[in-house]
C-alpha cells in the first residue's frame, strides 16, 4: 500500500511525525508530495475557518492521499472536525489546529490517532463502538482515551480490502 501526505500550512515536524509512523502501522510506503499552502477558496471568512470538503476536494483522488493542515476546519453542520475522509474512497484531511499541547509525546499521539481514524475510513471503516482508534471523537479528550490501535474487528477489514 502506498499512502501519500499533502501538507496544506502545517509544519514540517508534524509531517516527519506522520512519515515515520504510518509507514509502521499500515506497512506502507509513505510519500511526501510537495508542500502547498490551503486553498484560500476554502477559507470562510465569518467563521475563520477551512471548509472540510472544500480542503478534501483539493487532493488529488486517484490515490490515497492524506492531506495535513494547521489551520481549524469545520464541516457543515458541525463546530469543527479533526478530519474527513471519503468513505471506500481515496481521499482524506485531517486538521492539527486542536490537537496542540506542549508536550510532545501526547501532540505526537493524537496526530497519528486521527491520521489512522481517517486513512481508515478511506480503507472503508466506519466509526465502531469498541475501543478502538476507529471511535468517534467529539473532543480532544475523547482521542485521548481511545488507543492508537484497531481493533480486532477493524484489523481484519483492513486485511481483508
Ligand atoms: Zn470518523
Ligand atoms: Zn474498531
Amino acid at each position: 500500500m502506498k499512502i501519500y501526505i499533502q501538507p496544506l500550512s502545517v509544519n514540517s515536524h508534524t509531517v516527519e511525525i506522520l512519515k515515520n509512523r504510518l509507514k509502521e502501522v499500515f506497512k506502507a510506503d509513505v510519500f511526501v508530495l510537495p508542500a502547498l499552502e490551503a486553498s484560500l477558496r476554502c477559507y470562510n471568512p465569518s467563521r475563520r475557518q477551512y471548509n472540510s470538503t472544500c480542503l478534501l476536494r483539493t487532493l488529488p483522488s486517484t490515490r490515497v492521499t492524506l492531506g495535513v493542515t494547521g489551520k481549524d476546519i469545520y464541516a457543515t453542520g458541525m463546530n469543527f472536525v479533526f478530519g474527513e475522509a471519503e468513505l471506500g474512497g481515496a481521499r482524506a484531511i485531517l486538521s492539527v489546529s486542536r490537537l496542540s499541547t506542549v508536550d510532545n509525546k501526547l501532540y505526537e499521539e493524537r496526530v497519528v490517532k486521527e491520521a489512522m481514524h481517517e486513512i481508515g475510513h478511506v480503507l472503508g471503516l466506519k466509526h465502531c463502538k469498541n475501543d478502538c482508534v476507529m471511535r468517534f471523537s467529539n473532543s480532544v479528550e475523547e482521542v485521548d482515551r481511545k488507543p492508537a490501535t484497531f481493533c480486532k474487528d477493524c484489523a481484519s477489514k483492513i486485511e481483508g480490502a
